[in-house]
């Protein structure tokens, strides 16, 4: 806070403490009383006693929707279309989502829970236990949407959407008793929590796609992270979901656990071949405050400048900004470029199979080029190549 220029920052939930903060504020009253918050004074931090977590989620109002500008935080289902529209009519399975959306617009995101069950060794959490809405909360929520703001959708960006299965089976025979006609996201729920029968429910009433976090198709890695689940179980799962049921599952990696190694690299590629994915969301591990990765990162001196090393996470977060892995710097560098190769060549053994060779020369070279060339020095041919391509 010293050094960032910010006099006051709200820890957790702040439901309850923003008004007395707010209050206090305007009246010109002190802040060091409120709990939930650290402020700077007289040039020193003073952090304040916890504040407690709110126990009944549905004391807490709808989002004051009417005081923002709603264009900006609704989501067009057309740039969805567009990212992943291929894959899904590509599909037999995922055809119809298309159907499912057809003639609708936006959708916004709402939470229907707090918390997860689960620490794993990257992911910030910082409330405890797991908290959720009733159904009829959730019901209510999504019909203010829609009647109000003539919402088509929902995107459910819990971070534990499915951590009780009953729950879920409520949420979805209440979607078809008030015949609620959505489409939703589900933006994070857990492989081991989910079968057939749950999995039919959710595209029955509107789901089009869930996100779960296979994070990697290694064992070692999957252990490393903590993530309580196995690469067979996340292959099965994914497989299930988009090739069984058809909802749209996107792959979301991470790489660079203190244990990977260019072999468990190899298995995640191998993971994604059995997928026969084309896309996938690849990121590098960034250890972050709060996080067992960072106070990993902290025991091996990894990270000497705090402050420049956040700022660097700010600008390039899912980059290769600390190795925690033992590889050499250069190998550890190449595995993002190496798992992107692959996915490009999937996807184009498969849309153009006739120019498969053109386009294994093609992606080998720009793997050279990414492994092989400092990547200040192909920033400079970047900025060369975009000046010449800009003279008429
Ligand atoms: S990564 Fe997902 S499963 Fe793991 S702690 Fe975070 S929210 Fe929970």
């Amino acid at each position: 806070m010293e050094k960032a220029g910010i006099d006051l920052v709200f820890h957790g939930e702040t439901e309850w403490n923003m008004p007395v903060f707010l209050d206090n504020f305007s009246k010109k009253k002190p802040l060091h009383d409120i709990p939930g918050v650290s402020h700077l004074r007289n040039g020193a931090v003073t952090k304040n006693k916890e504040a407690e977590q709110i126990s009944d989620l549905d004391t807490i109002p709808f989002p004051a929707y009417h005081l923002i500008d709603m264009a900006k935080y609704a989501d067009s289902i057309d740039g969805w279309l567009s990212r992943y529209g291929d894959v899904i009519r590509n599909d037999p399975k995922s055809g119809d989502l298309i159907g499912r959306i057809k003639g609708k617009k936006t959708y916004i995101s709402i939470v229907t829970s707090r918390g997860c069950t689960h620490r794993c060794f990257f992911c910030y959490r910082h409330v405890r236990g797991v908290r959720r809405h009733s159904v009829g909360y959730v019901i209510e929520h999504i019909k203010h949407l829609q009647k109000t703001y003539s919402t088509d959708g929902f995107q459910f960006c819990d971070e534990l959407f499915n951590s009780d299965p009953a729950w879920v089976f409520d949420l979805c025979k209440a979607i078809e008793k008030e015949k609620l006609d959505i489409f939703y996201l589900i933006g994070g729920a857990r492989i081991d929590k989910v079968d057939e029968n749950m999995l039919r429910s959710l595209k029955r009433t509107g789901c089009i796609e869930i996100n779960y976090g296979q994070e990697s198709g290694s064992d070692t890695v999957l252990k490393e992270y903590r993530k309580g689940v196995t690469a067979r179980k996340n292959k099965e799962i994914t497989l299930l979901t988009s090739k069984e049921v058809g909802l749209h599952c996107p792959i979301q990696l991470v790489i660079g656990a203190p244990g990977e190694t260019s072999d468990t690299i190899k298995e995640t590629i191998g993971f994604l071949k059995d997928l026969d994915a084309t896309q996938a969301s690849l990121n590098y591990l960034i250890p972050l405050p709060e996080t067992p990765s960072w106070q990993y990162a902290q025991d091996k001196k990894l990270i000497p400048d705090t402050e420049a090393y956040l700022d660097l996470v700010a600008e390039e977060g899912g980059s290769p900004i600390v190795n925690l892995t033992g590889a050499d710097r250069r190998v550890w560098k190449s595995w993002g470029p190496l798992i992107w190769k692959e996915l490009q060549l999937n996807a184009k053994k498969k849309s153009r199979p006739g120019a498969y060779f053109i386009y294994f020369l093609f992606y080998n070279l720009v793997y050279a080029v990414e492994t092989l060339i400092p990547a200040h020095h192909r920033r400079i041919m970047r900025k060369c190549v975009r000046s010449i391509l800009r003279r008429d």
